[in-house]
């Protein structure tokens, strides 16, 4: 059910349907610490297995709290529905698992977070899946890419380290007419950018960074646009269209929409045949987590952006940095997106490549004091890594360089500390290099 909430300030605190527990009267939201649920009889037993009724089972494929994660997420984004798992990860291997199967491709931006990057060149690939990559900086790659047995496009919104905002709109729109989905991996842009405004059949996010905040928990959503029309071409996705054998031959393209009333059969089928079978499941206490770090975040992602601005403009002008990589920083084209994609803030995420390449980038990190040196992003602290000796490192040197990722590269994600005392510790680790 969707809240009187319009504006992410007030979706964080009041979105979805829960207000109070009926039964206690807390306001805060319950962690729903349970394996299971009471049925009421056998016959309400049978009917939520066979799903000819909605409700609570087994915690592996729903949770009350959860639920309620999901709704606030569902509201945040535009989206009808949502399904939150264990990790970021999970939720892009679910995301792809859900459509794929082997023998299938899917054309990926080559603009990826490096455990993205991992997943599609190793685990998928074992799985006889292949991802074909496309340079975004011209949209029709998507369409020259596609084939047959391609399932879906993917990307993200402000990949890292490219800090290239994509160009979801124009994707999207190849894809609506060939009846291939967007996936987009919205992790660092909640709040400043919606991207199934512009066309994202499925959002994805990590909780783990911006939403949650603080560094505490893992965990991953999908947000169902529902508004993908997957009868353009039902041969594309057999996974929505043809009898599913282990719910007695269930097409969940006609089921869902028929029981719901709502165009959401790929958010169901994530939720009943891949939570059921593969467990991804986000703990309750993570959810309330989440939901907690959900109720500030608005705020947050305001006092991220403000600083990670003024940051930017004081590497800018300093002269041991070479070069400053921001989501405004580059070429006209995407520039131009980022004015059309990020609105109230262009991100927190800063790259720099300073003078002296390797060691110069090993220095500044090591004489850091405030900002930690941590393989994160989103938290409320300022943090610091170097991609190609951390979170890049398993790609071969034509990948990383494929993603972006130069030998000297050090990536910051501005928090929202006080911007003078962010900028003091940068300097002060600048002047030892
Ligand atoms: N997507 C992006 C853009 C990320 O930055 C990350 C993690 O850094 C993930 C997905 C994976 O998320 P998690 O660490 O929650 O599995």
């Amino acid at each position: 059910m969707k809240s009187v909430a319009r504006n992410p300030e007030t979706i964080g605190i009041h979105g979805g349907s829960f207000r109070k527990d009926e039964i206690h009267k807390s306001v805060a939201v319950p962690i729903h610490q349970t394996t299971s649920y009471q049925f009421y009889s056998t016959e309400n037993a049978s009917n939520l297995f066979s799903l000819k009724e909605f409700g609570n089972i087994y915690t592996r494929i729903m949770n009350p709290t959860n639920n309620i994660l999901e709704e606030r997420i569902t509201e945040l984004e535009d989206g009808v529905s949502s399904l939150s798992v264990s990790s970021g990860q999970s939720a892009s291997a679910i995301s792809i698992q859900n459509l794929c199967n082997t023998g299938d491709n899917i054309v990926s931006s080559t603009d990826l977070y490096g455990g993205t990057l991992n997943l599609f060149n190793n685990t998928l690939k074992s799985m006889g899946i292949e991802v074909r990559y496309a340079d975004p900086s011209d949209p029709k790659n998507f369409e020259r890419l596609t084939d047959e047995k391609t399932k879906l496009y993917y990307a993200e919104t402000l990949p890292n380290p490219s800090l290239r905002v994509f160009p979801i709109e124009e994707v999207a729109t190849i894809g609506k007419d060939l009846c291939v989905p967007l996936i987009i991996d919205n992790t660092s842009c909640p709040v400043i950018c919606k991207p199934i405004k512009y066309g994202a059949t499925i959002v994805i996010h990590s909780l783990t960074k911006f939403i949650g905040g603080h560094g505490n928990s893992i965990g991953g959503i999908l947000i169902d646009s529902g508004k993908f029309n997957w009868s353009v071409n039902k041969n594309r996705h057999p996974n929505i269209w043809m009898p599913d054998q282990s719910y007695h031959g269930a097409i969940w393209g006609e089921v869902v929409p028929k029981l719901l009333g709502i165009n959401i059969p790929f958010i169901i089928r994530a939720r009943v045949v891949l939570l059921r079978d593969l467990g991804y499941t986000l703990s309750p206490f993570n959810a309330f987590q989440f939901i907690q770090g959900l109720e500030t975040l608005a705020l947050r992602i305001k006092q991220h952006c403000k600083n990670a601005n003024i940051v930017k403009n004081f590497l800018q002008s300093h002269k041991k940095v070479q070069k400053v990589i921001f989501s405004t920083n580059q070429n006209k084209f995407f520039n131009n997106l980022s004015k059309k994609y990020l609105k109230g803030g262009k991100g927190s995420l800063i790259g720099i490549e300073l003078k002296g390449g390797l060691e110069a980038g090993k220095k500044f990190i090591n004489n850091l004091k405030l900002f930690y040196h941590v393989a994160n992003i989103g938290d409320v602290r300022s943090l610091a890594i170097h991609p190609a000796s951390t979170t890049h490192s398993q790609l071969s040197n034509k990948d990383m360089l494929k993603a972006g990722v130069t030998p000297g590269y050090v990536r910051l994600s501005i928090g929202i500390e006080h911007s003078e005392d962010i900028i003091n510790d940068i300097e002060q680790a600048l002047e030892k290099i």
